[in-house]
């Protein structure tokens, strides 16, 4: 029988640089899936429907919650995020390793539904560099960024409730650190 695949969440600051390292891990390690969430946000330039997110409206994404479609929502800076179920319940019996890249509340949620999920916390080497990179891509308004930074103070205080605490400084070591922690994992597993 194949082996049941491992669930991990991965939180961290706005700007902490969870996007990319996410996309570098499922390109290079073929185990991973990386779960598409729901969102009522506005699209940024250059985001694809079903690719980066299932962009909604709020009604659409209610009739989801109603029909339970969802694991776990969230409300973030004024917009609904959410993690489809089919997906990561079927792709987890396929043996695949699946990916959550959502904030803290979602978080804690799916460590209470499914008790083995692995949270992984990613932060910027330091908060000028979170700073730098929320300013420097340009995306959102200076009231959405300062939003998104306080945020991150609330976020900061259940930090501790995660199991690892990531910094990440570099690109390359901080994909193989997460690849590796998962992998640890799997091993522990095994032995339980
Ligand atoms: P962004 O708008 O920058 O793409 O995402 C904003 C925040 O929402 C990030 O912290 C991201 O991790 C989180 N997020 C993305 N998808 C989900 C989801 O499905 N559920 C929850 N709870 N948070 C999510």
């Amino acid at each position: 029988m194949k082996q049941k695949g491992i669930l991990t969440v991965v939180s961290g600051f706005s700007g902490a640089g969870k996007g990319t390292l996410m996309k570098n891990l499922v390109q290079r390690y073929e185990e991973y899936a990386l779960s598409i969430s729901a969102t009522t946000r506005n699209p940024r330039e250059g985001e694809v429907h079903g690719k980066d997110y299932f962009f909604k409206t709020k009604e659409e994404f209610e009739k989801m919650i109603d029909k339970e479609e969802l694991i776990e929502y969230a409300n973030y800076v004024d917009n609904y995020y959410g993690t489809p179920r089919d997906y990561v319940e079927s792709q987890l019996c396929e043996g695949k390793d699946v990916i959550l890249e959502i904030e803290m509340i979602g978080a804690l949620k799916v460590k209470e539904k499914y008790p083995d999920t692995l949270l992984l916390f990613v932060t910027p080497p330091n908060v000028e560099e979170l700073k730098k990179r929320l300013i420097g891509r340009g995306t959102e308004s200076i009231e959405v960024i300062r939003s998104r930074l306080n945020r991150g103070k609330d976020e900061a205080k259940v930090m501790n409730q995660y199991d690892y605490l990531i910094v990440n400084d570099n690109l390359d070591d901080t994909v193989q650190k997460m690849h590796q922690i998962i992998q640890n994992e799997h091993l522990r597993c095994s032995r339980n």
